[in-house]
């Protein structure tokens, strides 16, 4: 089909045709002051998305999973132990990560569709009386359960306990989406990528680093070497990168950041709360139910939806893309084959949604499931034609 529909996955996210025209630039020189100008207004931008008022940023040509290298490689040494909860996919391979780099792992199993006990993470971090755990991780949202955590709540834990350790913020598939704090939430660390909330291709990780993690790096000894922040700062201070920076991808950051400042990122977030809460409709309606357990594990960006006891969930995205050019995200891991998940993140109308929510309960339908058809769509369409106001009472 030469005519494409947009995408319903978690990422890469649909890309607006600025954001396309802006990545497709001339050759500049990328150790001149032409450089500068894109490099800087990111740096200022990613800031205020961040909500930090001094926070080191870092752009590196790479994706999340290297977010994650670079905030584990400059701040620890091997053996160091650090505290995390496993609920999903994401938190899974950020734990197996930390593991092949020798750290030493406070895992807290946690159901997948739940988010993270910050009540858990209090008692072990007050039981830690020798101040060993150098580390709490924390992911954002769950991108494979659908599934939000309250970051300011493990924070919270991090002071009732009075425990010195940092936290560090996956927030791949929330930044840039759903409202984040770094500052306010004492984020010493808070990783993401260009391919989610900012629109843009894959191709970049995204991270901030508070003072207390650039100290870290002081001492840190785990190997590092193409994510070293130390030579990045340097290849910043002369308006350049220690190699060669993905000079079309930064701009298309530089008009990302422009155009989620032009809509507000309070509007932003309003945006995804009213698309994901007409999925959550649809999904009542259809008689289904989501991965995650409660309201307020609820994710406003991807929404892990259950189908019944013995049917394979992924049979819906194959058909889809097979029947209808469109693309949904399969279940992982654990959840394989029990969820398919819908995307909702990024470049996206409530109109746009209605497609992706029309073409899912055809998919249903087809393949035997019994969903009456409009049954989702109207739910979504009774609730998008009340507009933003019901979106805020929603999300209060
Ligand atoms: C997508 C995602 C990642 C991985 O990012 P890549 O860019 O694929 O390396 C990590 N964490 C979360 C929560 C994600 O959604």
């Amino acid at each position: 089909m030469s005519i494409q529909n947009p995408v319903f996955i978690p990422g890469p996210t649909n890309m607006p045709d600025a954001i396309r025209k802006a990545c497709d630039m001339a050759t500049i020189d990328h150790r001149s002051p032409l450089f500068g100008d894109i490099l800087h207004p990111c740096i200022a931008g990613v800031r205020k998305v961040l909500k930090s008022d001094d926070a080191h940023i870092f752009i590196f040509p790479s994706t999340g999973t290297g977010g994650w290298e670079t905030a584990l490689t400059n701040t620890l040494c091997a053996g160091d132990k650090v505290l995390a909860a496993r609920n999903g996919m994401f938190s899974h391979r950020w734990i197996d990560m930390c593991e092949r780099h020798g750290l030493d792992m406070h895992i807290v199993e946690t159901p997948w569709g739940h988010g993270i006990s910050a009540d858990q993470y209090e008692e072990i971090l007050k039981a830690d009386k020798t101040h060993d755990i150098k580390v709490v991780l924390a992911t954002h949202n769950e991108t494979a359960t659908g599934v939000k955590s309250d970051i300011a709540a493990i924070r919270r834990a991090l002071d009732a306990a009075g425990h010195p350790a940092m936290l560090f913020v996956d927030g791949v598939s929330s930044i840039g989406s759903m409202d984040f704090r770094m500052d306010e939430w004492g984020v010493d660390i808070a990783v993401t990528g260009s391919q989610k909330g900012f629109m843009l291709p894959a191709g970049l990780a995204i991270i901030g680093f508070s003072e207390k993690a650039m100290h870290a790096s002081k001492t840190a000894q785990l190997p590092r070497t193409f994510f070293s922040i130390d030579d990045m700062a340097n290849g910043y201070a002369a308006n350049a990168f220690p190699y060669t920076p993905p000079v079309g991808l930064m701009n298309g950051l530089k008009l990302s950041l422009e155009l989620l400042e032009a809509e507000g990122l309070e509007n932003v977030f309003a945006r995804h709360t009213r698309i994901a809460e007409g999925v959550r409709r649809a999904t009542a309606a259809w008689g289904l139910e989501l991965c995650a357990t409660a309201p307020e594990f609820y994710s406003d960006t991807v929404s892990a939806i259950r189908t019944p006891e013995g049917f394979n969930a992924t049979d819906i995205v194959t058909h889809a893309a097979e029947n209808y050019g469109m693309a949904f995200g399969v279940g992982l891991g654990e959840v394989a084959g029990k969820v398919f998940r819908i995307g909702h993140l990024g470049s996206l109308t409530d109109a746009m949604m209605l497609s992706g929510l029309g073409v899912a309960e055809m998919c249903m339908a087809d393949l035997g499931l019994d969903i009456k058809q409009g049954s989702g769509v109207g739910a979504a369409q009774e609730f998008y034609r009340q507009g933003a106001a019901s979106a805020k009472k929603a999300a209060a």
